[in-house]
């Protein structure tokens, strides 16, 4: 099993720029391939013009949120049908961006389930605030957010796999990323989430868990590799290939599993 590096492009990059870091993003490892499944997430906007830039390359188009439901009166939400149509095959779920502006659990779990209908793979991510980390309550939290996805997510589905992304809201954007072994007992705790709810061979199969937060070229290999997180959420640093490509090569040495 190889590495996952998932690409947040935010709202830094114009559709030009999008298609520009791509570009160069394909070439770079056309050239010397890296033992890693990278997932780039552009705006919607840029969404079809990327994916034709990325057309029968190795790399996976990632959509950055979608809407639960496939078709009605929702002026300006995103249907998981036409991310579908469009050849968009992961999104991200519940980014702590997304639930600053109030994104719920409950709201999370929605489109998870309407992620797993559409036959998108759901990256959820899930992390503690700083508050919450200072008063001791970051497992409980992640807990919670776990529970909500639980609630109304049915098990994976064949082929489907569904990514955890462990996001200390704290840590997003901000360069101080998680000390390796913190993130490690969260990863642990939502490990044994997993296998209390489901059977051990369905999460091997079908549950990969991510760091994000802060990772750059030199410290993703604190987080990602054997017996760690099985690859990186990753925003800042993968908006110029100059700093993702190494990114992606620093843990693509090492298989995750
Ligand atoms: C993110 O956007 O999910 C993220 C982790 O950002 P950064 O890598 O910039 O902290």
């Amino acid at each position: 099993m190889t590495p996952t590096i998932v690409a947040n492009w935010k709202m830094q990059l114009g559709v030009a720029a999008s298609v520009d870091s791509a570009t160069k993003l394909r070439s770079t490892l056309e050239r010397d391939p890296v033992g890693a499944t990278v997932v780039v997430c552009p705006s919607f906007l840029a969404i079809p013009y990327v994916l034709d830039t990325l057309r029968g390359s190795d790399i996976q188009l990632g959509a950055q949120d979608v809407f639960w439901t496939d078709k009605g009166a929702y002026t300006g939400e995103v249907s998981p049908t036409n991310l579908r149509e469009v050849g968009v095959e992961y999104v991200i779920i519940g980014h702590s961006e997304r639930r600053k502006l109030g994104e719920s659990d409950t709201n999370v779990g929605r489109k998870t389930l309407a992620a797993a209908a559409y036959g998108l793979n759901p990256i959820i991510c899930l992390g503690e605030t700083a508050d919450e980390r200072a008063t001791g309550q970051h497992e409980n939290v992640v807990r919670r957010q776990l529970e909500g996805m639980f609630l109304s997510a049915p098990p994976p589905s064949q082929g489907m796999v569904i990514h955890l992304a462990y996001e200390p809201m704290w840590a997003i954007g901000t360069g101080e990323a998680a000390d390796p072994e913190t993130a490690e007992s969260i990863r642990q705790c939502i490990h044994r989430s997993l296998i209390d709810r489901y059977p051990a061979d369905l999460v091997e199969r079908s549950f990969r868990i991510l760091y994000g937060g802060s990772v750059d070229p030199s410290n993703v290999a604190d987080y990602v590799g054997p017996d760690k997180f099985d690859g990186a959420l990753v925003g800042g640093a993968s908006l110029d290939p100059a700093t993702l490509v190494p990114l992606i090569r620093a843990c693509s040495s090492t298989n995750t599993k």
